[in-house]
């Protein structure tokens, strides 16, 4: 059994059209194994955030099922943390206070505290900053602090919406890095959400493709590409021609990409 299983899932906000609602999901069939890394993909609009909002419980589907480890979420815990583009961390409290505070609403001793702490700030790579708050940290190690802080409610699942998008090119890479090596050395399952197919390519065990909204699965590939990998590497490229040909975009009148018609898959 996989620890992930959505049958049909359907979310449909009302306030819309007049009260006739509006559907982001039209029914999305999707299951993710444990300790994998699930990259989503699609286009702007579609349903990927509201995908993971289901996932975290802070949104109950319309219909059909969404289940963790065969059971039906209905609301957010612990098991699911959750890491935003915006790190959102607490101005007031600085590194080690930020990665504190979800132990302490866990009702953790103090000396596990201390200890888990001292983990993660090493995992995260901000040994020497333990005492410095947010605005006197770099948009990357924002982010670092955000996936310590997340990490630090031992979650089964690690819910990432777009979190590296804010970030430069060089920065996004180094994070990417550092979040596969998080990865392999935690085993947390990943789902994470990005608009960005070389993204997707280079760190996912699978892609999952998503359709025009209301959202649903065009294609779960399989990047089998195995690790570690390059960006540049032949198979990794292959994947990411792969993923364009399969994902519902055009090129705009400016010659950005831009969403327009759905294709059926490779
Ligand atoms: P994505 O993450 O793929 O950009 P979202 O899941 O954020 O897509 O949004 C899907 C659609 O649902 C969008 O059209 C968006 O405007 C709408 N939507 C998202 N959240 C809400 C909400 N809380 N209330 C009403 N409509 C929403």
């Amino acid at each position: 059994m996989a620890l992930i299983e959505l049958f049909d899932l359907h979310v449909t906000y009302n306030g819309h059209n007049n009260g006739s609602g509006m559907a982001a999901l039209g029914g999305v069939d999707l299951a993710v194994e444990d300790g994998e890394l699930l990259c989503v993909i699609g286009p702007s609009g579609c349903g990927k955030s509201t995908l993971l909002n289901v996932l975290a419980g802070f949104i109950a589907p319309t219909s059909g099922e969404a289940l963790l480890d065969g059971r039906p979420i209905t609301g957010p815990g612990p098991d699911r943390a959750m890491v935003f583009q915006d790190a959102a961390l607490f101005p007031w409290l600085c590194v080690n206070g930020n990665i504190d505070f979800v132990m302490k609403i866990d009702r953790r001793q103090r000396a596990e505290r201390v200890q888990v702490r001292r983990e993660l700030v090493s995992l995260v790579g901000l040994e020497g900053f333990e005492h410095v708050h947010p605005h006197e940290l770099s948009g990357g190690m924002r982010q670092r602090v955000a996936i310590a802080r997340a990490l630090a409610m031992r979650p089964r699942v690690l819910l990432m919406d777009e979190p590296f998008g804010a970030l430069d090119a060089q920065t996004r890479e180094h994070l990417q890095d550092e979040l596969l090596r998080i990865w392999q050395q935690t085993g947390t399952t990943v789902v994470f959400v990005t608009h960005n197919v070389e993204e997707a390519a280079y760190l996912a065990d699978k892609v999952a493709v998503m359709s025009e909204r209301p959202g649903r699965i065009l294609k779960l590939v399989d990047v089998g590409c195995g690790r570690p990998r390059t960006r540049l590497q032949p198979s990794v490229c292959d994947v990411k021609r792969r993923l364009l040909e399969i994902l519902p975009t055009s090129v705009g009148p400016n010659g950005s990409a831009c969403c327009t018609t759905e294709s059926g898959g490779d």
